[in-house]
């Protein structure tokens, strides 16, 4: 008569080890036991008990006794002829059976920018396709190099740099961060006011730590560098969108920010010069944002990433310099001014008021110094790369290759039927519209996937940019003429006739 102690117990077992059938089959599979899923099932319906040494097998991946899993029942406990997998040695408890998960905290984070179409593009490439790369603002591969001079103090400081510096950083590095920031008329930093970083990026996740409290709302553009929308959102905040205005040169909606002002905000975030558009904004609309910050007692974190990177003669004006009596942080470095993107270099200087933000000037002073220091070797070159010649001035100028390849692509685009676009003025991104009721764009994803898969053009689509509205892409200009020139002629054969 078959048991039902047996059965009850294999449930229990397996309940309070979270374990599925499904679970206990791999188990098996994996560790060589047959073990069918009837078999199973006939166990847990009480149809049947199993062998002797089947029993064994259940009870030491359950971690529990052959004597209390098989309660009452009259198991048979005679050995099977083959007895190798059937021993009645203890197994260890089925570590592959425990499931791990990222963190909560990233649920409703989101970094798209390099998202499922580069899987698949980089599935591509493994299958010997070249893939036309307009996706990712790294100078190196394009041959926009480090300065010879940079790379030998970097080489010849090397033996010097190897142990932990200053957390904030070396002293030549803040130095001559300072006295860049005198430049940009940025007001009252002090040696102490500079963090050195692994990046911006490194610093925007500090700072945002150091900041946010559970429910602060943040100011952050539309479309933005997602990296600042992902780490508002994993501090605790919420990052709330004001609008940049495709009709007004992407330039910020100011009525659009205002009417977002809770009393919750704490901070506005610009990205000036911007990403992904390309927007330089002018004096007037740093001073109205200003004006903001000051009547709603907000921080202003200003993105400055892109600063030398300016053409047609324009100039970058600092936001900080326009707030001396406000609490300021301006995020630079030389990834993409100084195209030392690799080496991962960047800082942050806090300016103004400083007295508004003692509290949380400590917090930022403890996430440094938890994390000890930024690299040491590229700090080292800082002093050499922000002084003397400046190499990034010969790019844009409207001779230098990232004026002409702005205007070559811009000029390209405007000729798409169906197409437009705003001429940037900095950094090297730009951010075109797909005409909505030529192409009808609903899923802009698909649409990247699509070009990819037809063309092998990668781009980014609009939505990685915590852009909402469905047909925006960006198309980073940095390559080559001649490559850019292959993926545009391509692009413009797609456009003829994709439609969603
Ligand atoms: N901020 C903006 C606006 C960017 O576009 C990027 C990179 O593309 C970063 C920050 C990150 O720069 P870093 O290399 O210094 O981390």
């Amino acid at each position: 008569m078959p048991d039902a102690t047996f059965a009850t117990r294999l449930k229990e077992a397996m309940g309070e080890k979270g374990l599925k059938q499904v679970d206990l089959l791999r188990y098996a599979e994996d560790h060589g036991q047959k073990l069918g899923k009837s078999q199973l099932s006939q166990y847990l319906s009480g149809k049947t008990t199993p062998r002797r040494y089947m029993l064994a097998f259940l009870a030491s991946a359950l971690g529990v006794t052959v004597e209390w899993l098989s309660g009452d029942a009259e198991i048979e406990l005679a050995q099977p002829a083959t007895a190798t997998a059937q021993s009645n040695e203890p197994r260890e408890v089925p570590m592959a059976l425990r499931k791990f998960d990222k963190s909560s905290k990233l649920n409703n984070v989101s970094y798209d920018v390099r998202g499922p179409a580069l899987d698949e593009a980089m599935r591509m490439e493994e299958d010997g396709i070249h893939i036309l790369k307009l996706n990712i603002g790294n100078p190196a591969p394009f041959g926009f190099r480090t300065p010879d001079e940079v790379v030998q103090d970097m080489a010849s400081q090397l033996i010097d740099t190897e142990g932990y510096s200053d957390s904030k950083g070396l002293f030549s590095a803040r130095k001559a961060i300072m006295q860049y920031d005198q430049l940009k008329g940025i007001p009252n930093v002090q040696m102490s006011d500079i963090y050195t970083g692994n990046g911006v990026s490194d610093l925007i996740n500090l700072v945002m730590q150091a900041m946010i409290e559970t429910g602060d709302e943040i100011l952050v553009p539309s479309p933005d560098y997602p990296l600042w929308t992902a780490c508002v959102t994993l501090a605790g905040g919420k990052a709330v969108h004001y609008l940049c205005d495709e009709q007004a040169e992407w330039l910020p909606d100011l009525d659009d920010m205002r009417s977002k002002i809770t009393s919750n905000t704490k901070a506005i975030v610009i990205i000036n010069p911007n990403n992904p558009t390309g927007a330089l904004y002018p004096r007037e609309i740093l001073e109205e944002i200003v004006e903001i910050a000051r009547q709603h007692q907000l921080i202003i974190l200003s993105d400055e990433i892109y600063d030398r990177l300016v053409m047609d003669d324009l100039e970058h004006v600092s936001i900080a310099s326009l707030a001396p009596d406000l609490f300021c942080i301006t995020f630079n470095g030389l990834s993409k001014s100084h195209m030392i993107a690799g080496w991962r270099i960047g800082w942050i200087s806090i300016s103004g008021n400083k007295r508004l933000g003692k509290g949380l000037i400590e917090g930022i002073n403890m996430m440094s110094n938890m994390r000890l220091c930024s690299n040491v070797p590229a700090q080292s070159i800082v002093q050499t790369a922000l002084g003397g010649y400046q190499s990034v001035k010969t790019y844009v100028v409207p001779t230098g290759r990232v004026c002409k390849q702005r205007d070559y692509v811009y000029e390209r685009l405007c000729a798409m039927d169906g197409v437009s676009v705003v001429k940037p003025k900095a950094a090297f991104y730009i951010f075109p519209k797909l005409d909505p009721k030529k192409f009808n764009i609903q899923d802009d994803e698909q649409f990247q996937l699509d070009l990819l898969q037809d063309k092998r053009v990668l781009i980014v689509p609009g939505k990685g940019f915590n852009w909402e509205t469905p047909g925006y892409f960006r198309i980073v200009y940095l390559p080559r003429r001649a490559v850019l020139g292959e993926a545009l002629d391509q692009m413009e054969e797609f456009l003829e006739y994709y439609r969603q």
